[in-house]
């Protein structure tokens, strides 16, 4: 009898070449393939009568073969087998591509019932390569909903149900659920072998449903249990206590006087500070909102204090920004600024390290690498994380528990429903940043076509003219995208049109120190224009820069368009903004508009919440919580809500959870997952 925990190498028919593509596809063990669950369904039990079908479409037709089948071969590589197949309503044509043993696979007279891509659009309708299964005498209801899994090239969907049916037959019967029986029967919910049987093996698509429903209140609820005791724990943790009397100096120090929002998020961080339990702090604010000095408010007080401050970007462009408005305004104080990166030099990297460890370094900042384990600190007191979601749970739940525990201050710029944020951020007190900075005037936003090619190259030279800076940005463009231009092209297409003016390109490619050295030069006015990928889409800061120019937009999220577009308007200068794709039919036009209506990223996330729907909303790595397998973070409010509640409750009850084995086991092992990829 295989177990879970078994290696897939022992179903029968996946040999070492088949696991190695299984593995592509993180599937290792047989409780692997269990929870790698398909990602749709071919409902092959409603059956079609071939005279009904009217359209180019999928269908599941129960017939019989009416002709021999015959195989042509054509030319050399491509083989037909070709037959017709009759119900009481009509006959069809049958066509297999490449697959000589089709023709050995139905016989004349015998009822198949067939499941393919009917085409009509021919000479004559068709079945295109269609599987076949044998009907039993006297089955009234052939047919079958049929998982489709995830693949990868040289799997086939055989495979993955192979080891999906192994993998079940491995279910114990005492299997354990981590879902308290009283929480199964208050929401109607299939218990967890019931759910996994119905998930592989459905009968019916309500079966399916219902078993995804849980699925979802399943791990919704480890989530919230997770976060929460990761609150209470933090919560019990003994923090630094840092005094505030520096305060007053740091707030003399900017050079500008704080917003009113700034100045109560800045209160918020002293006092948590001051409060003797290590702080969980997210500061919530639109792009431009001013979120930077609020995060070196912290760094300040902590340095004021004796302590070291971590400050930590998603990219190393970043972390160079950030060092160069923190310096100055940290040195103010007497405080010192270090920065560290991957692409520091050994003998850099060796000095910085070593002023870290004697806590010479009173601020450092630097990618999510600073808090990896071969950086040590004298003294860590505060850390700060820019842009949350790539800062996960996970990176969270390691700095907690450690005793005295480091105060912690994550910003994002991404607005979010309420509920939502109470789960992801579920372990975090909230600051919002609901103010920008005075005397910002909005963005001025047009969405074009290529029509207006020519005008706007002539806009970006009048804009360089007038003493501003340009960004151009480019998609990302995959292999294959030919109608697409790399940003490389566009940056040699932009120089020709305006070649008396300094056109850079920046791109994912390029080596750390290269596009650190292109950002610090275009910040220095060495470039007019520059050109790039999406990596300038958080948090660069160059005020002089008034015009943005997205090529193909509509490829982009609205709310990345709007964080884009947070890059200019930074100065005094009017800033514009422009978006190419509004010739990209009505539903491209009419998301680009929204845009030009509004500034507000809010409204923003609102309007693309309701047209795009929430699954590509929050693409899948954006959210920075555990890999959630089934749960679509917006779609499931309602059951969120519910999973959040009983979490609550069951935890006030029970804090260490020691009445559900299962279940504390599951939660350790959902947060236990680190997504590494997030350290960058
Ligand atoms: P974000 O919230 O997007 O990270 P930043 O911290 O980068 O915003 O700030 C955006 C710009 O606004 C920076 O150039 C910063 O110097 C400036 N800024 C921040 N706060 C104020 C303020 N209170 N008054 C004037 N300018 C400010
Ligand atoms: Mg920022």
């Amino acid at each position: 009898m295989p177990a879970l925990e078994d290696s897939i190498r022992f179903v029968k028919g996946v040999g070492p070449k088949k696991a190695a593509l299984l593995e592509k596809l993180h599937i290792r063990t047989l409780r692997d393939a269990l929870e790698t669950y398909p990602r749709d369904y071919e409902d092959r039990t409603v059956l079609t009568r071939i005279a009904d079908i009217d359209e180019d479409g999928k269908y599941a037709i129960r017939a019989v073969v009416g002709t021999e089948p015959k195989v042509n071969r054509i030319r050399k590589g491509l083989t037909l087998v070709k037959c017709t197949i009759f119900d009481e309503t009509g006959s069809l044509h049958v066509t297999w591509f490449n697959n000589p043993y089709a023709a050995a696979l139905v016989r004349v007279g015998q009822e198949y019932l067939f499941y393919g891509r009917v085409q009509l659009s021919g000479r004559m309708p068709m079945l295109v390569s269609p599987q076949a299964e044998k009907i039993a005498a006297g089955d009234e209801h052939p047919g079958r909903i049929v998982p489709v899994y995830p693949l990868t090239a040289g799997l086939t969907q055989r495979d993955l149900a192979r080891v999906t049916e192994a993998a079940l037959d491995a279910v114990p019967g005492d299997w354990p659920d981590p879902l308290p029986e009283v929480l199964r029967a208050k929401y109607d919910l299939p218990d967890a072998a019931d759910a996994l049987a119905a998930i592989h093996r459905p009968q019916t698509t309500a079966d399916v449903q219902q078993a995804r429903r849980r699925m979802v209140f399943e791990e919704l609820f480890l989530l919230c249990c997770g976060l929460q005791q990761l609150k209470e724990r933090r919560r019990a943790d003994h923090g630094f206590v840092f005094s505030a009397a520096g305060l007053a100096d740091y707030l003399a120090a900017l050079p500008f006087a704080p917003t009113g929002a700034q100045r109560r998020a800045i209160d918020e961080i002293a006092a948590d500070c001051a409060s003797g339990r290590p702080m969980n702090r997210l500061v919530q604010g639109d792009v431009g909102s001013g979120k930077t000095v609020v995060a070196a408010a912290l760094c300040a007080l902590a340095a004021q204090n004796g302590y070291q401050a971590a400050f930590m970007a998603p990219t190393e462009i970043l972390a160079a920004q950030h060092a160069e408005t923190l310096a100055p305004l940290l040195e103010k104080l007497g405080v010192t600024c270090t920065l560290l990166t991957g692409s520091m030099g050994a003998a850099q990297k060796r000095a910085a390290l070593a002023a870290i460890e004697s806590g010479q370094a009173q601020v450092v900042v630097g990618t999510h690498a600073l808090i990896q384990q071969s950086v040590s600190f004298h003294r860590l007191g505060a850390v700060v994380a820019d842009e949350q979601h790539r800062f996960g749970v996970a990176q969270r739940a390691a700095l907690a528990g450690k005793g005295e525990a480091p105060h912690v201050l994550v910003m994002s710029a991404t607005p979010i429903p309420r509920t939502l944020a109470l789960i992801m951020y579920g372990d975090l007190d909230v600051s919002v940043l609901d103010e920008l900075p005075p005397g910002r005037q909005p963005v001025e936003t047009y969405a074009v076509g290529q029509n207006m090619r020519r005008r706007i190259t002539a806009f970006i030279d009048k804009q360089i003219e007038e003493g501003g800076q340009v960004y151009v940005v480019c998609p990302l463009v995959e292999e294959g995208e030919l109608e697409l231009k790399s940003a490389e092209q566009h940056a040699v297409d932009l120089q020709k049109a305006l070649p008396h003016r300094r056109v850079a390109v920046l791109h994912g490619r390029m080596k750390n120190a290269d596009k650190e050295r292109v950002m610090q030069a275009f910040t220095a006015k060495e470039y007019d224009i520059l050109v790039a990928t999406t990596v300038i889409e958080v948090g660069v800061d160059v005020p002089n820069a008034n015009l943005m120019v997205v090529e193909d937009a509509d490829r982009f999220g609205l709310s990345q368009l709007h964080q884009l577009r947070g890059r200019v308007g930074r100065g005094k200068r009017q800033s514009y903004c422009i978006f190419f794709g509004a010739d990209k039919g009505q539903t491209a036009r009419e998301r680009l508009k929204i845009l030009c209506k509004t500034n507000d990223g809010f409204e923003v996330a609102r309007a693309d919440l309701a047209q795009r729907g929430p699954g590509d909303f929050f693409g899948r790595r954006q959210h920075g919580l555990p890999a959630l397998h089934v749960a679509d973070l917006a779609a499931d409010l309602a059951l969120m809500q519910h999973a959040r509640e009983e979490a609550e409750q069951i935890l006030a009850a029970d804090p260490q959870l020691d009445g559900y084995p299962e279940l504390r086991a599951r939660v350790h092992r959902m947060f236990e997952e680190r997504d590494d990829e997030a350290f960058n």
